[in-house]
Order: structure tokens, then C-alpha cells, then sequence
């Protein structure tokens, strides 16, 4: 653990949202918390949508920004809460014309254009569900997704639908409604123009009384085994989503927020959409892609106040302004406005704390949260010293503890109970008590891996972590064979499906692999089919392969030959000792895999968590 700590700041706005931890903690309540949020008029109920756009026109707020749209070719749109009230209605008016029901999905496929925000929103005016997908997915991740996800309706643009969608579209039957944003060619058969479905829709629309437990978003997430998961939250999540960008990220009305996560993952809707409207903020969209000069062109041009990133994207920073070397680029642009930077993801090492301390004059503050959960549940705060390498403390309303360790990793289950370790410094699995708003109802379809995820009263998370002496979370690596790339979780079967798809590849076991700045990438292990040869031309194949049908944020970045892939009794490519034998680590000793502190270590599970 590293030694040095950050102390605290007297914060810009002069008052932090949390501003003595112990206190908020003891005195903390979710139902008062509640309050916080209006709900629909007349006591109709709780909707997201509401409380994140049309409460702010109700009470006079509507000519605020809401949406800054930074445009990848540069220059920028705003997009007023009174402009975002009535194109949702819009939006959810095009629903209903086309009679798609409450708790039907509603999907989307689009890169960071209002578009998307719209859709969200609209939807959700609707008592529809909104299940984003990231538009780098290929059309495997896709069309699974699609399928298991029963999407009605979805919302993408031209050249995605035609690269991605259009080959699986008639083994999608459920999938009524294609919506086209930008231009459309006349000849593109069973879709419509988003922009004139819109257009010709009225701008009044009433939200339908909502149930605070009505599903209202789905996201997929990966498991070790098996298919994508669908993560089902409702509206009452968005209690949860206010409160903790309110602690986390101390966000103010004010304030100019970047969240750079893609809402194609839970962090870019949670809080790139949700959480900072319900607070009113001006919320920056990028369409571009990351790239050092424009990101501080943004924050300097924007005035961003409230930045939250990720690990990976601060390490490229990193790199191109090396801590002690030349500041010149950050200096070049006037950040005065930054006054809080928060990540999330994926670890964040002690240098990249300090290096934006240094080289930004703000430290990140870490937090830690997954889709499952919904929202933040550990996290750095803006009045609390920071300890470089902690992800920090439970929030107010979340009881966090580190579990005893079984043989596989996983949390020791021992006639349905576990056992809370109470020394400090000891590694265990992450359980947390339920009870938030944002818990994860379900797994759509799927109530036996749901259940699977509980044990004893507590949900448990996957991840291994310690905690210290003053309740500091310290992160310490997967329980199971998830991999965090770039702060994307990726299921390496998935990857292992689609590469044994190619006629030469007989078995696949795939591992994560550190790399110093996206924390870990997807190497592939293949053995192959006889009369196939392992050299560097069929090594190319299988990795643009593999990219064609995964896309690039979930494809393999190296592949390696091997004809005796190690396996269980039971013929499983142990990717454990896979693992080891990259790692140089001793391959019986798992308990060294578990504490070596990397993402991604730790025991092959056999289960269907
Ligand atoms: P996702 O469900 O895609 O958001 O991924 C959640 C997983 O990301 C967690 O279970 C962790 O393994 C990892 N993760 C999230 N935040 C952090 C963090 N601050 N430090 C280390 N790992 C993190």
C-alpha cells in the first residue's frame, strides 16, 4: 500500500456536498434521501426521465444548458432542459404512435450524439427500456445482445445498421422498429427516419403514472461463462444515481460536467446521462475520440468543472505529459474552471493520483462501482484525504465487507453462510449488504446466475479487495476470469466463441494481459484443427478475425499457438495457468495469482457467476 496520502482541500465551491463523512454516514437514510427528488405530479409515481429533464422546466430552470454536443469535427450545439423536454416527448410520442409498450426495449446503437440522449430519455417518458450498446461492438456482441435483450425497437445510424444489424435482421423477428438517425438511403429496407418520426410527433407528451419498480434500463455486462448478462434496474435507481454523483462527484448545479464514458457501459448512462441532469448541471458530450490536445481543448474551451474518467484515459495523458518532465501541453490550456476529477473502471495506480495533483494541480479521486449496483459504492471524496491506490470508502447508505476466501477464490460458503473478515490488510471477496435504490433486480431471463450472485444476505461482487485499519477499500484483482480492458469488461468465452468460429482454430482459452496503460488487454491462447499451420500470416487472420466479428474494444490484441492447451478433468481450457505461465508466476500456487494484485487474476470458476 502506498504510503503517501493526499490531505484534503478546502473545496472551490466552498461547500462540498459531503462535508464530514462519519457524520453523513450515521445519520444517512435513502427514504429521506428520497426527498430530494420530486416524483411525478400528483404523487404519480417515480420517473427517471422526469426527475432528469422535466422537473428543471417545471421549476423555471428550462432555459438552462443541459446538453453541450462538442462536434468531432469541432464546433459545438447546445441543447437547453426546455429543448431536451420537448424532443423526449417527441420521442416518447413516436413510441407510443407505434404502439411499443412499457417494459418493451428499446435499443440503441449510436455513437455520442444527442441522438442517443434523446432516445434514453424518451424512452423512459415511455415506460419503455432503454438498453444502450456500444456502437465499437462488432455484429456478434450485437446481435446476442439484440436477441437476448428481446429488442423492439432500435435506434442506430445508416452505416452501423448496414455493417452491424442488417446481415442478422431476419433471425431477429422481435425487432419491429428500426429508427435511422442522420441521412438514409430510400432503398434500406424495414427501417424509418428518426428525425421525421420526430419531427411529425407533438412536443407535449404526459409521463404515464410510473411504478418506482417498473424495469426501466438494461445493461449487459460479462460473466466467466456463458452468454451476457442483462443487468434490469428501475426508476427508483434514480434516487441512487442523484445521491452519489451528489456525494462522489459533488456536483452542483453550476457546474460544467464531463463524463468521458460512452453510454454504450453503464458509467456513460448512470452518470453520463442520468445522474448529472437530475442534478441540472450542463453535461459535455464529445462525439470525437480520445486524443490528448482535444481533451484538454475541451476541458479548457468548455469550462469543465466536474470531469470523471478513466484510468486508461488518464495513463494516456500521462504519457503524453509526463509527470516531472515537460508540462507544456496541459499548461497551454486554461483548466482554471476544473475544480474536481473523479475515475472509475478499472485500478488506478498510485502515479496517476499523484500525477494529476502534480501536473493538473487536482489529485483523481477513485470510486468503484459495477453494473450490477447501478451506482458509485466506494469512493475518494472531495473532503476527505485521499490515499493513492485506495479506491476509498463506502458511500453513506452502502455497507461494504471483505469476505473469507474459499478454495476457488470466491467467497467460502459454508452451509449458506459466509464469513466477514475482520482484521484489516486481509484479501477477501467484496460483499455488499442490499437495500440501495440502484441494486440490480435481475438478470433478464435468468433468475438462477441472479441468485447465484447472493449469498447469505449479501451480494457479493466478483472482486477481491482488502480493507484497512480507517475502512479504505484497496483493490486487488478478479475473483473469477472477467477481464477489464480499458475499463471495458469483457467475458473471455465470448471471445473464446467467436475465435472458434474460424475453420483452422480446434480450442481457444482466453486470458487478460497487464499492459501498462489500458491495465489489461485480451490475449488469446488457440490451438489448432490439423493441416493448419501456426505462423505470423495466420495469426494476422485470426486477429482481424476475431476484430471483424467482436469489434476492437472486445477483440484480442495477441494471439499465441499452442497445441496442449492446459485443461480440467473435465476438458476446460484452464485459463488460470494459462495465466500463470504469461505471468511467470508458479503454476500450482493460485493463491499467488489471487494476491498479485493484477486485474484479471485469480481462480477459474467452474460457475455460472
Ligand atoms: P462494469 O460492470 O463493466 O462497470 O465493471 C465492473 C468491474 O470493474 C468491477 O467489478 C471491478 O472489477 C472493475 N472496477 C470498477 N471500478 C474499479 C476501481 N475503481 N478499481 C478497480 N477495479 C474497478
Amino acid at each position: 500500500m502506498a504510503e503517501k496520502v493526499i490531505r484534503k482541500r478546502s473545496s472551490p465551491t466552498g461547500r462540498p456536498n459531503l462535508r464530514d463523512y462519519e457524520r453523513e454516514c450515521a445519520r444517512f437514510d435513502w427514504g429521506k434521501a428520497s426527498e430530494q427528488l420530486s416524483g411525478l405530479p400528483g404523487g404519480a409515481g417515480l420517473n427517471i426521465a422526469h426527475e432528469a429533464v422535466d422537473r428543471h422546466v417545471a421549476q423555471g430552470r428550462g432555459g438552462h444548458v443541459a446538453l453541450r454536443c462538442v462536434r468531432r469535427e469541432g464546433g459545438a450545439t447546445s441543447v437547453s432542459y426546455l429543448d431536451l423536454a420537448r424532443w423526449t416527448n417527441q420521442f416518447a410520442g413516436v413510441l407510443r404512435r407505434l404502439g411499443v409498450e412499457r417494459e418493451e426495449r428499446v435499443f440503441t446503437l449510436l455513437g455520442r450524439c444527442p441522438e442517443l440522449y434523446v432516445t434514453a430519455l424518451g424512452t423512459l417518458k415511455n415506460l419503455s427500456v432503454f438498453c444502450p450498446l456500444f456502437s465499437a461492438f462488432g455484429p456478434e456482441p450485437v446481435e446476442q445482445r439484440l436477441r437476448l435483450g428481446d429488442a423492439r425497437v432500435l435506434v442506430t445510424t445508416e452505416a452501423l445498421y448496414r455493417r452491424k444489424v442488417a446481415a442478422s435482421r431476419d433471425g431477429l423477428p422481435q425487432l419491429e422498429h428500426v429508427l435511422i438517425v442522420g441521412p438514409r438511403a430510400a432503398d434500406l429496407p424495414g427501417t424509418m427516419g428518426f428525425e421525421q418520426m420526430v419531427d411529425a410527433a407533438p412536443q407535449t407528451f404526459t409521463i404515464p403514472p410510473t411504478d418506482p419498480e417498473a424495469m426501466a434500463l438494461l445493461h449487459f455486462t460479462s460473466g466467466t461463462t456463458g452468454t451476457p448478462k442483462g443487468a434490469v434496474h428501475v426508476h427508483q435507481a434514480v434516487v441512487a444515481h442523484h445521491v452519489t454523483a451528489g456525494y462522489a462527484l459533488d456536483l452542483h448545479p453550476d457546474d460544467v460536467y464531463w463524463c468521458t464514458a460512452d453510454p454504450g457501459w453503464v458509467t456513460g448512462t448512470s452518470y453520463g446521462i442520468i445522474a448529472p441532469l437530475t442534478h441540472g448541471v450542463t453535461v459535455v458530450v464529445d462525439e470525437g475520440d480520445f486524443d490528448t490536445r482535444r481533451w484538454y481543448r475541451i476541458l479548457a474551451d468548455e469550462r469543465v468543472s466536474v470531469w470523471y474518467t478513466a484510468p486508461t484515459a488518464v495513463r494516456m495523458l500521462m504519457r503524453a505529459t509526463p509527470r516531472g518532465g515537460p508540462y507544456d501541453l496541459p499548461r497551454s490550456f486554461d483548466l482554471s474552471a476544473l475544480r474536481f476529477i473523479a475515475s472509475v473502471g478499472e485500478p488506478l495506480n498510485p502515479q496517476a493520483v499523484v500525477w494529476g495533483d502534480e501536473v493538473l494541480g487536482l489529485p483523481v479521486h477513485d470510486n468503484w462501482w459495477q453494473t450490477e449496483t447501478g451506482c458509485i459504492m466506494i469512493a475518494n471524496f472531495a473532503a476527505c484525504d485521499i490515499r493513492p491506490g485506495s479506491m476509498g470508502r463506502p458511500l453513506p447508505g452502502v455497507k461494504a465487507a471483505v469476505l473469507q476466501q474459499g478454495p476457488d477464490g470466491r467467497a467460502a460458503v459454508v452451509d449458506g453462510k459466509v464469513t466477514v473478515v475482520e482484521r484489516p490488510g486481509v484479501d477477501g471477496e467484496l460483499a455488499l449488504r442490499p437495500g440501495w435504490p440502484s441494486m440490480f433486480r435481475g438478470y433478464l431471463h435468468d433468475r438462477q446466475r441472479y441468485d447465484a450472485s447472493f449469498a447469505d444476505g449479501w451480494y457479493l461482487t466478483g472482486d477481491l479487495v482488502r480493507e484497512d485499519a480507517d475502512g479504505y477499500f484497496w483493490f486487488v484483482g478478479r475473483a473469477d476470469d472477467v477481464i477489464k480492458s480499458a475499463g471495458h469488461l469483457i467475458g473471455p468465452f465470448e471471445v473464446e466463441s467467436a475465435l472458434m468460429e474460424h475453420p483452422a482454430v480446434a480450442e481457444a482459452g482466453v486470458i487478460g494481459k497487464p499492459d501498462e496503460v489500458a491495465g489489461t488487454i485480451v490475449k488469446a491462447f488457440v490451438s489448432l484443427k490439423p493441416g493448419h499451420v501456426a505462423d505470423g500470416a495466420l495469426e494476422n487472420e485470426l486477429l482481424a478475425f476475431a476484430r471483424r466479428r467482436l469489434g476492437p474494444a472486445v477483440a484480442p490484441r495477441e494471439i499465441a499457438f499452442d497445441q496442449n492447451l492446459p485443461k480440467t478433468r473435465s476438458g476446460k481450457v484452464m485459463r488460470r495457468l494459462l495465466r500463470a505461465r504469461e505471468l511467470g508466476l508458479p503454476e500450482g500456487d493460485i493463491s499467488t495469482l489471487e494476491t498479485a494484485g493484477l486485474v484479471g487474476s485469480g481462480a477459474e470458476s467452474e460457475g455460472s457467476r
